[in-house]
């Protein structure tokens, strides 16, 4: 990876918790990285910052508010400033040589899209795109020569140990989880859980969003569907284990009773450096793991009695359709009203159970069809939470 060319990179969510680790490797590496593109949501201040620090070509705000303040903070930058998703999505015909999606939710699909359509690589962390509209995404990067690099950890382990040599002997993948932290927390308990303990993680520092599903395990829900879509394996073919010291990410089953699995400290450096260097590897990890201080490594079944998520999101797997892009969007919906503390802990499933009950699932999966069913989808379950309130 050395030489005169510099690998040219797009972060999308660049504010964020994806976006600061990925910003903390490139930093490390200005001879191997140039940052042409970055944006953010809300975070004029933050955005601005890193703008100066990194000098990218283009800074997005996607976000309503603050653009004149963005102006203010970088109009003698020679940076180009834009406002909106539109401008985000035009921004991206550039096509960097690698562009790290580390929005949160749904309003990572354009971008994704957009990414595979003119056929860049695309280090997908934003797993809502996958789950809503996997389809999509694979039929574009297969059509336009664009590359998915699974970037989220454990998806990132199975690519790491994945023989494409040897693919037709893979019998099946494992997914760990570190159950969250509410792992040993008793159901009785569960109608009380606040979202400050919710986000409280044990293992990972993360954004709001995917804490909260970390804490009700419909983020390894989202990720048995996002496996699905990332390695084209059927859903029976990919196990969730609970193994709370998070220190496995994932693991492949060979037929001759081989099991590779990726090892590495819960810090999303890890796969994102993998991701960045690809198909090299990058060497900023000093330390490394010491196994040594490793005293046990514990795996577990999922409690499915109070873990329902993970049932909940195979079923719309299997169920198909735009199944699970009502999944997708009711939980968003859900887990926003949660940490807003109109809902309980328990409500954010019952919601999502609620929503794809209400909601007719079959049908044609184009891009229309998935942004007209997260919209009705997203209305039912808020019309559902509204009730509950009154
Ligand atoms: P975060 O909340 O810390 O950051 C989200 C970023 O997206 C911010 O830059 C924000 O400004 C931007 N954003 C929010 N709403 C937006 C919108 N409507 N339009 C455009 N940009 C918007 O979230 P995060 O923890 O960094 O997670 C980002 C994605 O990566 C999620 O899909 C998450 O599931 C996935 N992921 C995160 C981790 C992690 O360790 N944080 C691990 C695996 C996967
Ligand atoms: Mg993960």
């Amino acid at each position: 990876m050395s030489g005169a060319h510099k690998k040219s990179l797009a972060v999308l969510g660049a504010t964020g918790s994806i976006g600061h680790s990925v910003l903390d490797l490139v930093a490390r590496y200005d001879d191997r990285y140039e940052v042409v593109l970055l944006t953010g949501h809300q975070q004029v201040a933050e955005l601005a910052e890193l703008a100066l620090k990194f000098r990218p070509r283009h800074v997005v705000l996607t976000g309503d508010a603050g653009f004149a303040d963005l102006e203010a903070r970088l109009g003698d930058s020679g940076a180009h400033l834009h406002h909106g998703m539109d401008a985000l999505l035009a921004c991206l015909d550039e096509t960097p040589d690698l562009t790290i999606n580390g929005i949160s939710g749904i309003a990572g699909l354009l971008p994704s899209l957009r990414v595979l359509e003119s056929g860049g690589a695309l280090g997908l962390a934003n797993k809502e795109s996958l789950v809503a509209a996997g389809a999509l995404l694979v039929e574009a990067s297969a059509q336009h020569g664009g590359v998915i690099l699974p970037t989220d950890s454990e998806h990132n382990a199975i690519f790491q140990v994945w023989s494409a040599q040897h693919a037709a002997a893979i019998k099946s993948i494992t997914l760990t989880a570190s159950g969250g932290p509410f792992l040993n927390t008793p159901l009785t308990d569960f109608a009380h859980l606040t979202a400050d303990a919710a986000l409280r993680h044990p293992k990972w520092q993360m954004g709001r969003k995917i804490s909260i599903d970390s804490a009700t395990m419909m983020n390894k829900g989202l990720e048995v569907i996002e496996a699905c879509v990332l390695f084209d394996v059927p859903i029976e073919a990919v196990d969730v284990v609970v193994h709370p010291q998070a220190v496995v990410h994932g693991l492949v089953h060979y037929a001759d009773g081989s099991v590779l699995a990726q090892l590495g400290a819960a810090d999303m450096r890890v796969p994102l450096s993998y991701v960045l260097a690809w198909p090299e590897r990058l060497p900023w990890c000093a330390d490394g793991l010491d196994v040594l201080a490793l005293s046990r490594l514990d795996f577990l079944p999922v409690d499915e009695a109070r873990f329902p998520a993970v049932e909940l999101a195979r079923g719309a797997w299997r169920q198909g359709g735009v199944a699970p892009c009502v999944l997708n969007a009711a939980n968003e919906v859900a887990v926003e009203a949660f940490l807003k503390g109109k809902i309980g802990f328990l409500d954010i499933i019952a919601s999502i159970e609620h929503t794809l009950s209400a909601m007719s699932l079959g049908g044609n999966v184009d891009l229309e069809a998935v942004l007209g069913a997260h919209d009705e989808a997203t209305a039912t379950a808020r019309a559902w939470i509204e009730q509950k309130g009154s």
